[in-house]
């Protein structure tokens, strides 16, 4: 089996309590040695995401806020500071490597949003192609449902759903999922492959908690799940020493749910199946050749487009013969996506006054019916 760590895409996420030490300053060498193993995989030619958490662990302290549970607001306050903090540790340690570092605040709306997540996924795409390191947390300070710890889990498998990443690892401070809590039954046993989330795993994940704050293993087994559906596979191992991600491939204890599918495969099959198409593009022969031969569809090849929809929803392309030849999410609302009919790339930005996408529907949007 190929190992997980020798991908194309990797996301890797980190906890508050790795990233902060209990006085509520940055673990400096311990963030140092993971952008050290980020930059040995991105030299291999791995691209790597880092969805951090911290925000609020760094901002209480500077803010003089009381241990223990904070309101609501507070926790906003916290992030808006430690926001900033968290941000500059990464793109420090970062710069070390000669890595720049971009920052991505979500919320799981935009991960949701069909328009949004279309967004954010050519945003790391862009990021990705031009060598930098994408470094995501929640969007605490807008975020209007509660801040739970744990919910970086959760970011973390969307945001390695919607960057189609082979791997995502969790970084946490337990080695792997155990058939009990081994804090409580020392005769619990470790599992090391899991190639499907049943019943009788969830079983197995109780709460677990630290002060500084961790989601539990039945949060990190909602990302797995997530993740794993989407095909992409998931590592959750123990992150608190140096080198972590070297650790975990170097043979770390650590648990690996399997992912089923390619994640190319199962984005595919996500549109294909799950969605519901709210428009058709009519292409001439050329594009609907163009297409099965696995290109984009550029709108110099579209005769006409009909429906309502909006950017990110799923269209039918099909041909001047009536056939169905594609489905896919189309980069442009109707209203617009009818005024580029038959245009070349280049001239989209002179007709609707700004610059969009080359294709109207990118051939990673898209799949062959
Ligand atoms: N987004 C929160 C923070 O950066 C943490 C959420 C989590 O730990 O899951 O402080």
């Amino acid at each position: 089996m190929t190992s997980p760590f020798r991908v194309r895409r990797l996301v890797v996420k980190v906890g508050s309590s790795l990233l902060v030490q209990p006085d509520g300053n940055v673990r400096k060498s311990w963030v140092d040695s993971l952008t050290s193993d980020l930059r040995r995989l991105r030299m291999r030619d791995t691209e790597v995401i880092v969805v951090s958490s911290g925000a609020i662990a760094l901002g209480r302290r500077v803010l003089g806020l009381p241990a223990g549970t904070l309101p609501l607001e507070q926790k906003q306050a916290a992030a808006a500071v430690g926001q900033i903090r968290l941000a500059a540790a990464w793109a420090d340690s970062l710069a070390v490597h000669d890595l720049p570092a971009a920052q991505i605040l979500l919320t799981l709306d935009d991960t949701e949003a069909r328009r949004r997540y279309l967004n954010a996924r050519s945003t790391f795409a862009a990021l990705l192609a031009q060598g930098a390191v994408p470094v995501v947390n929640e969007n605490d300070t807008v975020a209007t449902s509660e801040i739970r710890f744990g919910d970086n889990d959760r970011l973390s498998a969307r945001v390695a759903v919607m960057a189609s990443a082979e791997t995502l690892v969790l970084l946490s401070d337990v080695d792997g999922l155990y058939t009990a809590d081994p804090r409580r039954s020392p005769d619990a046993g470790h599992i090391p492959v899991v190639d499907e989330i049943t019943p009788e795993i969830e079983a197995m994940a109780g709460g677990a908690g630290t002060a500084v704050g961790t989601g539990g293993m039945v949060s990190k087994l909602v990302a797995a799940r997530i993740a794993t559906r989407a095909g992409c596979s998931v590592v959750l191992t123990r992150g608190d020493s140096l080198h972590p991600l070297n650790a975990a491939e170097e043979g770390a204890r650590s648990t690996l749910f399997r992912a089923k599918a390619s994640p190319h495969g199962a984005r595919k099959h996500w549109i294909a199946a799950a969605l519901g198409v709210s428009g058709v593009v009519v292409v001439d022969e050329g594009a609907a050749r163009a297409l099965l031969a696995g290109s984009s569809l550029l709108p110099a090849g579209v005769r006409s487009v009909e429906g309502r929809f909006e950017r990110g929803d799923a269209v039918l392309i099909r041909s001047l013969d009536g056939r169905d030849v594609a489905k896919g999410l189309i980069a442009y609302d109707a209203e617009d996506a009818v005024k580029i009919v038959g245009l070349r790339s280049h001239d989209i930005e002179r007709t609707l006054g700004y610059r969009g996408r080359d294709e109207l529907i990118h051939r990673d949007d898209l799949v062959l019916l």
